[in-house]
């Protein structure tokens, strides 16, 4: 990867390091104080995020797209809404946790109104917060503001399911081929056969024996539509390898 290349990746960082150097040289005393809490948190996010990725990992490994899809997808419903709920709800850890979660489970399916709701329960009534709220600011406090998040958690939900759509999320790795094109495959297990992807691109896929198959390999121009029949697929069988 060239030098160019390297510095546009990662050009947050490297902001992020040329406005400590400038406070180094200016305040030194901010730049101490900046750097103590930087540890911190790194040091908190080091005691959290290995087990937070292991947990994904072994929830993306073990847990079928099939189960996911039916707890958390498009036609889980008021069901989903309320495992959602629970999920967010029973977590423990900080919010900045729940995103690698979040990710994994919409790569698996899940939709975007039940991420909302993991998210924002997660964020702000899950149980241990609400066990210290009431210690803090006493019962009725914490029942009503407990009543009046979660009613927001759902009408949000509902409208940022409208608001943003599935294929502007990159849930995706960035890994590709030689070209820089990501791989596509299809789980067969998964396809129910509808024919779909068929239809929209015909030169890409096609059915044989009741199952879509890949007849050649897509190139730059195909990719838009690629992402599009990933979303569209029914039963979530089309993913990148
Ligand atoms: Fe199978 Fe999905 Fe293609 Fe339908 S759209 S045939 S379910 S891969």
């Amino acid at each position: 990867m060239s030098i160019a290349k390297c510095m546009r990746r990662n050009k947050l960082l490297l902001i992020v390091g040329a406005i400590y150097l400038s406070l180094v040289v200016f305040k030194t005393d901010k730049a101490v104080q900046a750097f103590e809490n930087s540890s911190y948190y790194i040091i908190e996010m080091l005691q959290i995020m290995p087990v937070i990725f292991i947990l994904t990992s072994l929830i993306e490994a073990w847990i079928p797209r099939e189960v996911i899809m039916n707890s958390f997808g498009e036609s889980s419903g008021k069901k989903g809404a309320v495992i959602s709920f629970l999920l967010g709800s029973v977590s423990a850890g900080p919010i900045y946790a729940a995103f690698p979660v979040c990710k994994m489970l919409i790569k698996k399916g899940a939709k975007i109104s039940n991420i909302v709701i993991i998210l924002s329960t997660w964020a702000v009534i899950k149980v241990p917060m609400l066990a210290n709220e009431a210690k803090f600011l006493g019962l009725k406090f914490m029942a009503v503001r407990w009543i009046l998040t979660t009613i927001s958690i759902f009408i949000m939900a509902y409208l940022v399911s409208k608001i943003v759509q599935k294929d502007t999320i990159p849930v995706e790795d960035k890994k590709g081929n030689n070209d820089g094109i990501k791989k596509i495959g299809i789980s067969k297990q998964y396809c129910i056969g509808c024919g779909l992807c068929e239809k929209l691109s015909p030169e890409i896929f096609k059915l044989i024996d009741g199952k879509a198959t890949l007849i050649k390999e897509h190139t730059n121009t195909d990719v838009s539509d690629i992402e599009i029949i990933i979303n569209k697929c029914p039963a979530k069988a089309i993913g990148y390898e």
